[in-house]
């Protein structure tokens, strides 16, 4: 078993420190590091309180400071960082673990603080520079991206010879009871869903004006709900790795309220990431908007309801047409009575844990710098039926929206 360094003390954060020192065969120790050290020592004495075996230390760290990151690495000696800082420290993270020679994994692609741009060039480029450290980086291996990823390449293994048609589904019908709330840092996650949306067909992509395409999609154990075509990441990297597809959606349910605040608060202004003067010092308008609405950790505690994340897939196999639909659903108070976590929050770590354990037992370990899709999903598959996140799966069903 080994040492796992893991910066990022937030939602995910949490669950992922949890999950591993529930697993001490494979995690021998974590060292978990972030901006603000007691949000760390407050998740390792819960860890030390719920009677949890791995044993669990805590350091500050800015992950924006290279040097900064290598001489924790270097005071530590993981095997590995998981990385659920903020997207923006991705680079820094990964030039640490080069210069220091650990493995890397993360659950977000890098993208620069005034740019909400989303794509893996700038990670991919680290391809060679880890190949040659003799080096892994796993990237995106959360719900989604990571476990869809996962799905996908699982369905393409055992139930495909070309997929055509993909729709990843996600939703999330759970109610924390608050007027406006982000599941995941509202920064990241306003900078998704403001920007256009985009899906992949026939060869190229297609740019829409942001949630301008929407339909109800029938959930399992939930029902319909309105569903907006948006950009995800995971989309980029599979319609590479399976070339046959010829169309990738990726679909995400938002209730009303939620639209409605989030309309509001872009009409006034308050989602933009350009610098205002404001009493004399620069304000990033979407920077103060998080900084006054509710952390996603701490949104648990009342949290009902259940997610639905899911891959509709169709294609052929011995020349007769498929469908395949592999889904989870996963209820918020589950997730807050095993880790004091909510259901978004779980979803993502889980598979972080899960993925560091593939790299540490050696079932997904090969230096350079990899998508979750390039390796066996069955391993991973498997995990996941332990480690909390079941999935469900339906062969040459009715799919639960029409192509
Ligand atoms: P949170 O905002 O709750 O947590 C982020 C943590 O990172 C905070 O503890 C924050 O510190 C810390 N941090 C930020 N900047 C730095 C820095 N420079 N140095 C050190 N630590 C820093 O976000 P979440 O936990 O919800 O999300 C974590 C990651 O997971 C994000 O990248 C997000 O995009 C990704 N994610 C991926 C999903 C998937 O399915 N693939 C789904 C959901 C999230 P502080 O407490 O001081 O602010």
């Amino acid at each position: 078993s080994k040492k796992v360094l893991i910066i990022g003390a937030g939602g995910v954060g949490n669950v992922v420190v949890k999950k591993c020192a529930m697993n001490p065969s494979v995690f021998s120790e974590v060292l978990l590091a972030s901006r603000t050290k007691s949000k760390c020592d407050a998740i390792a004495k819960e860890c030390e309180s719920i009677g949890l075996p791995t044993k669990v230390q805590t350091a500050q760290v800015d992950a924006d400071n290279v040097a900064e990151l290598a001489k924790l690495i270097e005071s530590f000696k993981p095997f590995m960082v998981i990385n659920v800082a903020l997207p923006y420290q991705d680079l820094p993270i990964m030039d640490a673990c080069l210069q220091t020679g650990v493995h890397y994994l993360d659950t977000a692609n890098y993208e620069p603080k005034d740019e909400a741009k989303f794509e893996y060039s700038w990670q991919w480029a680290y391809k060679e520079r880890f190949e040659k450290a003799g080096l892994m980086a796993l990237l995106g291996c959360g719900f989604d991206p990571g476990v869809t990823g996962v799905y996908t390449a699982y369905a393409n293994k055992h139930y495909f010879d070309e997929m055509h048609y993909l729709d990843i589904i996600d939703c999330n019908a759970g109610d924390h009871g608050k007027a406006f709330a982000t599941n995941f840092n509202p920064e990241i996650n306003i900078r998704e869903i403001t920007q256009d949306g985009k899906y992949w067909e026939n060869g190229e992509w297609v740019v829409i004006p942001p949630m301008s395409i929407h339909k109800a999609i029938d959930y399992p154990n939930i029902g319909p709900k309105e569903s907006y075509l948006l950009y995800h990441e995971e989309l980029e990297s599979l319609t590479k790795n399976f070339p046959t597809l010829k169309r990738a959606r990726f679909w995400m349910t938002f209730g009303q309220q939620y639209i409605t605040h989030l309309n509001v608060l872009q009409n006034v202004g308050m989602t933009s990431i350009q610098p205002i003067r404001f009493q004399g010092i620069d304000i990033v308008p979407l920077e103060f908007l998080k900084a006054v609405l509710p952390e996603p950790g701490t949104l648990g505690e009342n949290y009902s309801g259940e997610t639905s994340i899911g891959c509709q897939i169709k294609g052929i196999k011995d020349g007769v047409e498929k469908t395949y639909y592999v889904w989870n659903n996963c209820k918020h108070q589950d997730c807050w009575r095993e880790v004091q976590a909510q259901g978004v929050s779980y979803t993502t770590g889980v598979p972080a844990m899960i993925g560091a354990m593939m790299m540490i037992t050696g079932e997904w370990m090969k230096p350079g710098v990899w998508n979750v899709e390039e390796f066996n999903p069955d391993p991973f598959m498997e995990m996941l039926n332990i480690h909390g996140l079941p999935w469900n799966e339906e062969v040459d069903g009715v799919l639960p929206h029409e192509y």
